[in-house]
Protein backbone atom coordinates (compact mmCIF):
# COMPACT_ATOMS: atom_id res chain seq x y z
CA UNK A 1 0.00 0.00 0.00
CA UNK A 2 1.11 3.21 -0.43
CA UNK A 3 2.40 5.86 2.05
CA UNK A 4 -1.45 7.75 2.61
CA UNK A 5 -2.52 10.92 1.44
CA UNK A 6 -3.79 13.68 3.98
CA UNK A 7 -6.33 16.02 3.46
CA UNK A 8 -4.41 18.49 5.52
CA UNK A 9 -1.28 17.19 7.99
CA UNK A 10 0.96 19.46 10.61
CA UNK A 11 4.16 20.72 8.40
CA UNK A 12 6.80 22.27 10.39
CA UNK A 13 9.50 24.36 8.97
CA UNK A 14 12.75 22.91 7.07
CA UNK A 15 14.04 25.44 8.96
CA UNK A 16 13.39 24.57 12.32
CA UNK A 17 12.13 27.66 13.49
CA UNK A 18 9.59 25.79 16.29
CA UNK A 19 12.13 23.77 17.76
CA UNK A 20 14.14 26.93 18.33
CA UNK A 21 11.55 28.87 20.22
CA UNK A 22 10.52 25.54 21.78
CA UNK A 23 14.16 24.98 22.81
CA UNK A 24 14.19 28.57 24.05
CA UNK A 25 11.51 28.16 26.32
CA UNK A 26 13.64 25.17 27.40
CA UNK A 27 16.32 26.88 28.34
CA UNK A 28 14.88 29.66 30.53
CA UNK A 29 12.81 26.98 31.98
CA UNK A 30 9.79 29.27 30.48
CA UNK A 31 7.98 25.64 29.74
CA UNK A 32 4.67 26.95 31.43
CA UNK A 33 2.05 28.72 31.65
CA UNK A 34 3.16 32.20 30.30
CA UNK A 35 5.79 33.57 28.88
CA UNK A 36 7.79 35.45 26.30
CA UNK A 37 6.71 33.03 23.33
CA UNK A 38 2.85 34.02 24.09
CA UNK A 39 3.49 37.61 24.67
CA UNK A 40 5.59 37.71 20.96
CA UNK A 41 3.13 35.31 19.15
CA UNK A 42 -0.35 37.33 20.34
CA UNK A 43 2.33 40.50 18.94
CA UNK A 44 3.26 38.70 15.56
CA UNK A 45 0.10 37.55 14.80
CA UNK A 46 -1.92 40.45 15.50
CA UNK A 47 0.92 42.61 13.14
CA UNK A 48 0.45 40.44 10.81
CA UNK A 49 -3.02 40.35 10.68
CA UNK A 50 -3.17 43.87 11.53
CA UNK A 51 -5.04 43.97 14.26
CA UNK A 52 -4.40 45.38 17.61
CA UNK A 53 -4.17 43.10 20.11
CA UNK A 54 -4.19 39.61 20.69
CA UNK A 55 -5.48 36.91 23.19
CA UNK A 56 -3.40 33.34 22.68
CA UNK A 57 -5.52 30.57 24.17
CA UNK A 58 -5.91 26.84 24.40
CA UNK A 59 -7.90 26.45 21.21
CA UNK A 60 -10.04 28.14 18.58
CA UNK A 61 -13.44 27.29 20.52
CA UNK A 62 -12.18 28.67 23.57
CA UNK A 63 -11.53 31.95 21.51
CA UNK A 64 -15.13 31.93 20.11
CA UNK A 65 -16.39 31.51 23.68
CA UNK A 66 -14.49 34.31 25.05
CA UNK A 67 -15.56 36.32 22.17
CA UNK A 68 -19.24 35.86 22.95
CA UNK A 69 -18.14 36.58 26.85
CA UNK A 70 -16.85 39.60 26.39
CA UNK A 71 -19.93 40.60 24.20
CA UNK A 72 -22.15 39.59 27.20
CA UNK A 73 -24.06 36.99 25.24
CA UNK A 74 -26.19 34.79 27.69
CA UNK A 75 -29.27 33.92 28.91
CA UNK A 76 -31.91 34.56 26.39
CA UNK A 77 -29.94 36.25 23.94
CA UNK A 78 -30.16 34.94 20.57
CA UNK A 79 -27.09 34.41 18.35
CA UNK A 80 -27.42 34.65 14.71
CA UNK A 81 -24.88 32.07 13.14
CA UNK A 82 -24.04 30.54 10.14
CA UNK A 83 -25.31 27.07 8.88
CA UNK A 84 -22.35 25.53 7.01
CA UNK A 85 -19.91 24.81 9.45
CA UNK A 86 -17.77 22.93 12.02
CA UNK A 87 -19.99 22.29 15.54
CA UNK A 88 -17.24 24.67 17.35
CA UNK A 89 -18.73 27.54 15.70
CA UNK A 90 -21.86 26.94 17.71
CA UNK A 91 -21.11 25.22 20.63
CA UNK A 92 -19.91 28.24 22.29
CA UNK A 93 -22.96 30.05 21.73
CA UNK A 94 -24.62 27.14 23.92
CA UNK A 95 -21.80 27.27 26.32
CA UNK A 96 -23.15 30.91 27.14
CA UNK A 97 -26.82 29.46 27.50
CA UNK A 98 -27.88 31.67 24.95
CA UNK A 99 -30.08 30.61 21.64
CA UNK A 100 -28.24 29.77 17.74
CA UNK A 101 -30.40 31.16 14.53
CA UNK A 102 -28.98 29.27 11.63
CA UNK A 103 -28.27 31.15 8.38
CA UNK A 104 -28.49 29.50 5.37
CA UNK A 105 -25.12 29.51 2.88
CA UNK A 106 -25.11 31.46 -0.68
CA UNK A 107 -23.81 29.87 -3.28
CA UNK A 108 -20.88 32.40 -4.92
CA UNK A 109 -19.11 31.77 -1.50
CA UNK A 110 -20.55 29.00 0.50
CA UNK A 111 -20.42 31.44 3.68
CA UNK A 112 -23.63 32.91 5.23
CA UNK A 113 -26.13 34.67 2.67
CA UNK A 114 -27.15 38.04 3.69
CA UNK A 115 -30.57 38.14 2.20
CA UNK A 116 -31.05 35.50 4.49
CA UNK A 117 -29.14 37.29 7.15
CA UNK A 118 -31.69 40.03 6.37
CA UNK A 119 -34.86 37.97 6.56
CA UNK A 120 -33.52 36.63 10.29
CA UNK A 121 -33.35 39.95 11.55
CA UNK A 122 -36.91 40.68 10.59
CA UNK A 123 -37.87 37.46 12.66
CA UNK A 124 -36.25 38.25 15.42
CA UNK A 125 -35.04 42.14 15.45
CA UNK A 126 -32.64 42.31 18.49
CA UNK A 127 -30.01 39.15 18.13
CA UNK A 128 -26.99 39.37 20.41
CA UNK A 129 -24.14 38.77 17.78
CA UNK A 130 -23.77 37.38 14.44
CA UNK A 131 -21.07 35.09 13.80
CA UNK A 132 -20.24 34.54 10.20
CA UNK A 133 -17.79 32.05 8.93
CA UNK A 134 -15.05 31.83 6.17
CA UNK A 135 -15.75 28.66 5.78
CA UNK A 136 -12.31 26.24 3.80
CA UNK A 137 -10.08 29.87 3.97
CA UNK A 138 -13.12 31.19 0.91
CA UNK A 139 -13.92 35.07 2.67
CA UNK A 140 -17.94 35.52 3.26
CA UNK A 141 -19.33 38.28 1.38
CA UNK A 142 -17.90 40.16 4.41
CA UNK A 143 -19.40 44.19 3.29
CA UNK A 144 -22.84 42.72 3.01
CA UNK A 145 -22.94 41.04 6.24
CA UNK A 146 -21.01 44.08 7.91
CA UNK A 147 -23.05 46.28 6.79
CA UNK A 148 -26.22 44.74 7.60
CA UNK A 149 -25.11 44.37 11.26
CA UNK A 150 -23.65 47.80 11.49
CA UNK A 151 -27.30 49.07 10.64
CA UNK A 152 -28.89 47.15 13.44
CA UNK A 153 -26.02 48.12 15.77
CA UNK A 154 -25.16 44.18 16.16
CA UNK A 155 -21.28 43.40 16.91
CA UNK A 156 -19.98 40.46 14.14
CA UNK A 157 -17.57 37.45 15.01
CA UNK A 158 -15.43 36.42 12.92
CA UNK A 159 -14.76 32.28 13.02
CA UNK A 160 -11.98 32.89 10.43
CA UNK A 161 -10.26 29.18 11.66
CA UNK A 162 -9.90 27.71 8.51
CA UNK A 163 -9.49 31.40 6.73
CA UNK A 164 -5.99 32.58 8.10
CA UNK A 165 -4.18 34.22 5.56
CA UNK A 166 -7.13 34.96 3.46
CA UNK A 167 -7.97 38.66 2.54
CA UNK A 168 -11.19 40.75 1.22
CA UNK A 169 -10.01 43.46 -0.79
CA UNK A 170 -6.89 42.93 0.56
CA UNK A 171 -7.69 43.01 4.15
CA UNK A 172 -7.31 40.15 6.03
CA UNK A 173 -10.34 37.93 7.28
CA UNK A 174 -10.63 38.32 10.53
CA UNK A 175 -10.18 41.89 11.07
CA UNK A 176 -13.81 43.24 9.77
CA UNK A 177 -15.63 42.47 13.14
CA UNK A 178 -15.60 43.60 16.34
CA UNK A 179 -13.97 40.24 17.32
CA UNK A 180 -11.90 37.37 14.96
CA UNK A 181 -10.66 33.66 15.93
CA UNK A 182 -8.46 31.76 14.43
CA UNK A 183 -7.54 28.02 14.98
CA UNK A 184 -3.90 26.40 15.16
CA UNK A 185 -5.62 22.48 15.35
CA UNK A 186 -3.50 19.95 14.14
CA UNK A 187 -5.40 20.62 10.13
CA UNK A 188 -5.26 23.92 10.09
CA UNK A 189 -3.13 26.05 7.58
CA UNK A 190 -0.63 26.08 10.26
CA UNK A 191 -0.68 24.25 13.87
CA UNK A 192 0.23 24.70 17.47
CA UNK A 193 -0.65 21.07 18.13
CA UNK A 194 -3.41 22.89 18.90
CA UNK A 195 -4.24 26.00 20.00
CA UNK A 196 -6.56 29.77 18.98
CA UNK A 197 -5.88 33.44 18.71
CA UNK A 198 -8.90 36.02 19.80
CA UNK A 199 -8.55 39.40 18.32
CA UNK A 200 -9.85 43.40 18.46
CA UNK A 201 -8.58 46.52 18.52
CA UNK A 202 -11.02 46.44 21.96
CA UNK A 203 -7.93 46.85 24.74
CA UNK A 204 -9.86 46.66 27.63
CA UNK A 205 -12.25 43.68 26.36
CA UNK A 206 -8.87 41.78 25.26
CA UNK A 207 -7.07 42.14 28.58
CA UNK A 208 -10.27 41.28 30.49
CA UNK A 209 -10.48 37.56 28.20
CA UNK A 210 -6.84 37.16 29.03
CA UNK A 211 -8.03 37.32 32.74
CA UNK A 212 -10.60 35.40 32.44
CA UNK A 213 -8.78 32.84 30.89
CA UNK A 214 -6.18 32.35 33.43
CA UNK A 215 -8.73 31.60 36.39
CA UNK A 216 -10.01 34.73 37.18
CA UNK A 217 -7.59 35.67 39.56
CA UNK A 218 -7.21 38.87 41.24
CA UNK A 219 -4.50 41.03 42.15
CA UNK A 220 -3.76 39.34 45.48
CA UNK A 221 -1.21 37.48 47.63
CA UNK A 222 -3.91 34.83 47.84
CA UNK A 223 -6.54 33.05 45.20
CA UNK A 224 -8.98 36.04 45.13
CA UNK A 225 -12.15 35.33 43.12
CA UNK A 226 -14.63 38.10 41.73
CA UNK A 227 -16.12 36.07 38.22
CA UNK A 228 -16.05 32.53 37.45
CA UNK A 229 -12.47 31.66 35.46
CA UNK A 230 -11.36 29.70 32.31
CA UNK A 231 -8.16 27.75 31.86
CA UNK A 232 -7.80 28.44 28.58
CA UNK A 233 -4.42 30.13 28.22
CA UNK A 234 -2.30 29.35 25.78
CA UNK A 235 1.42 27.93 26.82
CA UNK A 236 4.24 29.24 26.16
CA UNK A 237 5.52 26.13 24.66
CA UNK A 238 2.60 26.07 22.04
CA UNK A 239 3.16 29.41 21.35
CA UNK A 240 6.74 28.78 20.61
CA UNK A 241 5.49 26.34 17.90
CA UNK A 242 3.27 29.22 16.70
CA UNK A 243 5.73 31.63 16.31
CA UNK A 244 7.23 29.05 14.40
CA UNK A 245 4.65 28.13 12.26
CA UNK A 246 3.99 31.71 11.42
CA UNK A 247 7.15 32.36 9.54
CA UNK A 248 6.18 29.74 7.16
CA UNK A 249 2.68 30.97 6.93
CA UNK A 250 2.64 32.50 3.14
CA UNK A 251 5.19 29.50 1.92
CA UNK A 252 2.25 27.60 3.66
CA UNK A 253 -0.72 29.84 1.30
CA UNK A 254 1.27 29.84 -1.79
CA UNK A 255 1.49 25.94 -1.80
CA UNK A 256 -2.38 25.19 -0.84
CA UNK A 257 -2.97 27.71 -4.19
CA UNK A 258 -0.95 25.66 -5.52
CA UNK A 259 -2.65 22.50 -4.54
CA UNK A 260 -5.95 24.20 -6.15
CA UNK A 261 -5.30 25.39 -9.01
CA UNK A 262 -3.73 21.84 -10.07
CA UNK A 263 -6.67 20.39 -9.22
CA UNK A 264 -8.78 22.67 -10.84
CA UNK A 265 -6.22 22.58 -14.12
CA UNK A 266 -6.49 18.71 -13.61
CA UNK A 267 -9.94 18.53 -13.85
CA UNK A 268 -11.41 20.53 -16.07
CA UNK A 269 -12.64 18.56 -18.53
CA UNK A 270 -14.77 16.76 -16.40
CA UNK A 271 -18.11 19.05 -17.03
CA UNK A 272 -19.81 17.49 -13.57
CA UNK A 273 -16.85 18.59 -11.38
CA UNK A 274 -16.61 22.37 -10.29
CA UNK A 275 -14.21 23.41 -7.82
CA UNK A 276 -14.68 26.04 -4.89
CA UNK A 277 -15.08 29.71 -5.96
CA UNK A 278 -12.62 32.48 -5.60
CA UNK A 279 -15.29 34.94 -5.53
CA UNK A 280 -14.42 38.42 -6.77
CA UNK A 281 -12.24 41.16 -4.57
CA UNK A 282 -11.29 37.74 -2.46
CA UNK A 283 -8.69 35.94 -2.04
CA UNK A 284 -8.83 32.76 -0.44
CA UNK A 285 -6.34 30.70 1.46
CA UNK A 286 -7.41 27.39 -0.03
CA UNK A 287 -6.94 25.65 3.22
CA UNK A 288 -8.67 22.46 1.63
CA UNK A 289 -9.45 22.05 -1.85
CA UNK A 290 -12.51 20.96 -2.38
CA UNK A 291 -15.22 20.06 -5.56
CA UNK A 292 -18.75 19.62 -6.19
CA UNK A 293 -20.48 17.66 -8.67
CA UNK A 294 -23.07 18.81 -10.96
CA UNK A 295 -26.53 16.61 -9.73
CA UNK A 296 -26.88 15.02 -12.54
CA UNK A 297 -23.76 13.56 -12.40
CA UNK A 298 -23.79 9.87 -12.77
CA UNK A 299 -20.19 9.99 -10.21
CA UNK A 300 -21.14 10.51 -6.81
CA UNK A 301 -19.51 11.83 -4.07
CA UNK A 302 -19.17 9.02 -2.32
CA UNK A 303 -17.74 7.54 -5.44
CA UNK A 304 -15.01 9.63 -5.44
CA UNK A 305 -14.68 9.13 -2.01
CA UNK A 306 -14.47 5.23 -1.97
CA UNK A 307 -11.88 5.01 -5.13
CA UNK A 308 -9.33 7.23 -3.00
CA UNK A 309 -10.12 5.33 0.24
CA UNK A 310 -9.22 2.21 -1.50
CA UNK A 311 -5.86 4.02 -2.59
CA UNK A 312 -5.14 5.04 1.02
CA UNK A 313 -6.02 8.97 -0.02
CA UNK A 314 -7.87 10.41 2.55
CA UNK A 315 -10.87 12.68 1.73
CA UNK A 316 -14.23 13.90 3.65
CA UNK A 317 -17.55 15.01 3.11
CA UNK A 318 -18.30 18.84 3.02
CA UNK A 319 -19.64 20.50 6.72
CA UNK A 320 -23.10 18.98 7.35
CA UNK A 321 -25.32 21.88 8.27
CA UNK A 322 -25.94 22.47 11.61
CA UNK A 323 -29.40 22.75 10.80
CA UNK A 324 -29.42 19.11 9.85
CA UNK A 325 -27.17 17.84 13.12
CA UNK A 326 -29.46 16.26 15.92
CA UNK A 327 -28.32 18.40 18.39
CA UNK A 328 -29.30 21.47 17.28
CA UNK A 329 -32.99 20.29 16.17
CA UNK A 330 -34.56 22.16 18.31
CA UNK A 331 -32.94 25.72 16.89
CA UNK A 332 -34.25 27.77 14.22
CA UNK A 333 -32.62 27.78 10.53
CA UNK A 334 -33.38 30.59 8.35
CA UNK A 335 -33.00 30.32 4.51
CA UNK A 336 -34.11 32.75 1.50
CA UNK A 337 -36.57 29.90 -0.26
CA UNK A 338 -36.19 26.61 -1.76
CA UNK A 339 -34.01 23.90 -0.76
CA UNK A 340 -31.33 25.13 2.05
CA UNK A 341 -27.80 26.17 -0.03
CA UNK A 342 -26.00 24.35 3.00
CA UNK A 343 -27.57 20.93 2.39
CA UNK A 344 -26.90 20.84 -1.70
CA UNK A 345 -23.32 21.67 -0.88
CA UNK A 346 -23.07 19.09 1.78
CA UNK A 347 -24.84 16.48 -0.61
CA UNK A 348 -23.02 17.33 -3.71
CA UNK A 349 -19.32 17.85 -2.29
CA UNK A 350 -16.19 16.42 -1.58
CA UNK A 351 -12.85 18.04 0.50
CA UNK A 352 -9.83 16.65 -1.62
CA UNK A 353 -6.46 15.93 0.06
CA UNK A 354 -4.74 19.55 0.00
CA UNK A 355 -1.60 18.49 2.52
CA UNK A 356 1.26 20.92 1.91
CA UNK A 357 3.57 17.60 2.21
CA UNK A 358 1.76 16.28 -0.74
CA UNK A 359 4.18 16.09 -3.75
CA UNK A 360 3.03 16.93 -7.38
CA UNK A 361 2.91 13.46 -8.48
CA UNK A 362 0.98 12.43 -5.27
CA UNK A 363 -1.14 14.82 -6.33
CA UNK A 364 -1.35 13.63 -10.39
CA UNK A 365 -2.30 10.42 -8.34
CA UNK A 366 -5.38 11.69 -6.63
CA UNK A 367 -6.50 13.41 -9.93
CA UNK A 368 -6.03 10.12 -12.19
CA UNK A 369 -7.96 8.35 -9.99
CA UNK A 370 -10.85 10.58 -9.77
CA UNK A 371 -10.63 11.25 -13.75
CA UNK A 372 -10.55 7.64 -14.26
CA UNK A 373 -14.16 7.26 -12.80
CA UNK A 374 -16.24 8.75 -15.87
CA UNK A 375 -14.29 6.83 -18.33
C1 LIG B 1 -11.26 24.18 13.59
C2 LIG B 1 -12.43 25.05 13.65
C3 LIG B 1 -12.85 25.63 14.85
C4 LIG B 1 -12.31 25.25 16.18
O1 LIG B 1 -10.98 25.42 16.40
P1 LIG B 1 -10.24 24.53 17.50
O2 LIG B 1 -8.91 25.19 17.61
O3 LIG B 1 -10.17 23.14 16.95
O4 LIG B 1 -11.01 24.60 18.77
C5 LIG B 1 -13.89 26.53 14.82
N1 LIG B 1 -14.53 26.82 13.69
C6 LIG B 1 -14.18 26.27 12.50
C7 LIG B 1 -14.93 26.66 11.28
C8 LIG B 1 -13.14 25.34 12.44
O5 LIG B 1 -12.83 24.76 11.29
Amino acid sequence: MSKRIYLASPHMSKEGYEQKYVKEAFDTNWIAPLGENVNKFEEELANYVGAKYAAALSAGTAAIHMAFKALDVKKGDIVFCSDLTFSATANPIIYQNATPVFIDSEKETWNMDPKALEKAFEKYPNPKAVIVVHLYGVPAKIDEIKEICDKHNVPLVEDAAESLGATYKGKQTGTFGKYGIYSFNGNKIITTSGGGMLISDDEERIAKVRFWSTQSREKARHYEHKEIGYNYRMSNIVAGIGRGQLKVLDERLAQKKHIYDTYKEGLKDISDIEMAPVPKDSKPNFWLSVLTLKENSKVKPIDIMEALEKENIETRPVWKPMHMQPVFKDYDFIKVEGEPVSTELFENGVCLPSDTKMSDVEQNRVIEIIKNLWK
